[in-house]
């Protein structure tokens, strides 16, 4: 994989899934930053347009132009719709699908100026499905691939593609309290590792995958088969 003469930024980088994505990029000879509200290289929070302003100001001061983005920040706040506070809706929104636009808004204008962009944004398996108990995060994540596809149609010619990712189960601090029922049915026989999911976002982000624009990746062991 050729690493791009630019910043590479995974937000939600400092643990997880987003730390794994860092160190794999890292590997591969890309300069990355990672972001987040308590850790990161940069602190901001991603829902809030401002602070990601602010980010990519401080970004381009102190490291570079950002020509990869990973847009992998993300949080739940669960619970039955019936039952759901207008702010876990709204903060889960914010996070997961408003931050993915603060962020792509501001990397587009480096990406544009080179000609050259890479976007990986990081939704869910439950995008395509339904996951009761979730539908502030279904929507948002859902909401996320339309994102995706949509600046990848606007951007194709200019060098930039867009991708999106969907894990199923993987072993990090948000899945600690999923449900054992729901481990059992993925057909891999196992949750998933950061490592995996990061081992295609490298695949997204390098030469080889330069005609694959607007796509929808699952790294889910089979589970949204
Ligand atoms: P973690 O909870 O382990 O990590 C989430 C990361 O996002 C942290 O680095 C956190 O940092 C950051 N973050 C959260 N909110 C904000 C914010 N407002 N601004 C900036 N950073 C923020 O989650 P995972 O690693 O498990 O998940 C990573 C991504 O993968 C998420 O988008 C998640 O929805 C998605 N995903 C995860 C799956 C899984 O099974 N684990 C399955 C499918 C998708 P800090 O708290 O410091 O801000």
């Amino acid at each position: 994989m050729s690493a791009p003469d630019g910043v590479t930024l995974v937000t939600g980088g400092n643990r997880g899934i987003g730390a794994a994505i860092a160190e794999r990029l890292r590997d591969g000879g890309h300069t990355v930053v990672t972001l987040g509200r308590s850790g990161g290289d940069v602190q901001a929070d991603v829902s809030d347009a401002e602070s990601v302003k602010r980010a990519f100001d401080e970004v381009h001061e102190r490291f570079g132009k950002v020509l990869v983005l990973v847009n992998n920040a993300g949080l739940t706040r669960d619970g039955l719709a019936i039952r759901m506070s207008a702010e876990d809706w709204q903060s889960v929104v914010d996070t997961n699908l408003s931050g993915a636009f603060h962020c792509t808004r501001r990397a587009l204008d480096d990406m544009l100026k080179a000609r050259y962009g890479r976007i990986v944004n990081i939704s869910s398996v439950v995008a395509e499905r339904a996951n009761p108990g979730q539908a502030n995060y279904v929507a948002a994540k859902a909401g996320l691939l339309g994102f995706t596809r949509t600046v990848a149609r606007e951007m194709g010619r200019k060098g930039i593609t867009c991708n999106a990712i969907t894990p199923g189960v993987i072993e990090t601090d948000m899945t600690h309290d999923v449900a054992d029922g729901l481990k059992a049915m993925v057909p891999a026989g196992r949750v998933g590792r950061p490592e995996e999911v990061a081992a295609a976002v490298a695949f997204l982000v390098g030469d080889d995958a330069a005609y694959i624009n607007g796509a929808t990746l699952s790294v889910d062991g089979g589970l949204g088969a």
